[in-house]
């Protein structure tokens, strides 16, 4: 049996917990990537995982991603991750969210969670009731915090925007045609962004009457979710899971920008090397996709409220900015280029 230790993935994490309550029905993982810059911020994912290995390799990913999205962001946080392995129903009960509350306090403020994929705001109340160490609670109009979606829309959109004008010399997004996979909260919130610029849209979803609703709303096209990859676009924006660039689906891109929301888009650190290879735009996801944390990250240290979340958002376009041009001096991929200024952020370049 292959060790925690020698998992591809593991990346001298600081610590991964593993938590079972039968009679709260949890089973879940709280992944510490590092403390380096302050407590571990990420959120919590609740997904049924057909494979229990592969909620342990998304809990090493992903806390390790949220180290460097958090550095690069310019947060005093470091990075961890929390995933909850759902049952096959996908039953979420106040019990559970509980015990996960008990979880993260056992952690002692190592770790801090929020909403992730499967996770909503609601679910944060439910474990604010067991620990201190929770963002993304509903706020008042104005206030830093609350569901990170619409942030991370944001940062995304703009982005978008940066991308188009560095691949395109486009600097305004009518007529620029986005392709993007997955319409949920991050994805949903980008179309409707673009599409108030007059970007022609082609959307799927792996729920289809989700894409098609939203395509009805904004006059977009629906292409079925193993589609959208190959649309030929102006830019790809992957905003569901991750590990959606490989080999073949690189390959088969017709686009020669990918922006989106979706974390760990690259399957393996080669591929950041493919995309460069075909002379694709790529933007770094932890760089692209920091809006909602930085929202979440300044609700939980309680500084500054909605203008300042907005004013740290407008930054990730000039960090996007600075890797490409470093990436187009060096001859490397944009990925590896964010991961260096990453990992001399959080001590260990
Ligand atoms: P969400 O659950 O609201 O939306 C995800 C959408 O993707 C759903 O509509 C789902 O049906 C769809 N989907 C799933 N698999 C698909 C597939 N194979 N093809 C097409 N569609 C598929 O989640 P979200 O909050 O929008 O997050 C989306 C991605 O962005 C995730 O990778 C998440 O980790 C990342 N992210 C989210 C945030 C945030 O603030 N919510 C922040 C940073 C990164």
């Amino acid at each position: 049996m292959t060790s925690l230790w020698d998992l591809p993935d593991f990346d001298a994490h600081e610590s991964v917990s593993f938590f079972r309550d039968e009679a709260a029905g949890l089973t879940a993982i709280i992944a510490v990537h590092s403390t380096h810059l302050g407590p571990a911020a990420g959120g919590t994912r609740f997904w049924h995982y057909a494979d229990k290995a592969d909620a342990v390799t998304d809990a090493l990913r992903l806390s390790r991603g949220m180290s460097f999205k958090n550095a690069m962001a310019g947060l005093p946080m470091g990075g961890g991750k929390g995933v909850v392995l759902a049952d096959a129903s996908g039953a979420k009960s106040a019990e559970l969210l509980a015990a996960l509350g008990r979880a993260v306090e056992s952690l002692g403020g190592r770790y801090v969670t929020a909403e992730d994929v499967g996770m909503s705001d609601q679910d944060m109340v439910a474990i604010r009731q067991e620990t201190r160490f929770v963002s993304g609670l509903p706020v008042g109009e104005g206030a830093a915090g609350g569901n990170p979606g619409p942030s991370t829309a944001t940062g995304v959109y703009l982005g978008i925007k940066a991308a188009i004008s560095r691949g395109l010399g486009r600097h305004r997004a009518d007529g620029v045609h986005v392709a993007i996979q997955g319409v949920g909260s991050v994805g949903g919130g980008v179309a409707r962004l673009l599409a108030a610029d007059g970007a022609r849209l082609t959307l799927a979803d792996a729920n289809a009457e989700r894409a098609e609703a939203l395509a009805c709303e904004l006059g977009a096209e629906v292409v079925a979710a193993d589609a959208i990859l190959r649309v030929q676009a102006d830019v790809v924006s992957p905003c569901a899971l991750g590990a959606i660039l490989d080999e073949q689906s690189i390959a088969s891109l017709r686009a020669p920008i990918v922006a989106g929301g979706a974390n760990n888009q690259l399957k393996t650190p080669e591929d950041g090397d493919r995309l460069t290879a075909r002379g694709i735009l790529y933007a770094p996801d932890y760089v692209i996709n920091a809006g909602g944390i930085i929202n979440v990250a300044l609700e939980y240290l309680g500084q500054g409220d909605r203008a300042e979340v907005e004013a740290q958002i407008t930054q990730i376009p000039e960090r996007l900015e600075a890797i490409w041009a470093e990436a187009a001096q060096t001859g490397e991929a944009a990925s590896a280029v964010a991961d260096r200024m990453a990992k001399r952020l959080i001590g260990r370049g």
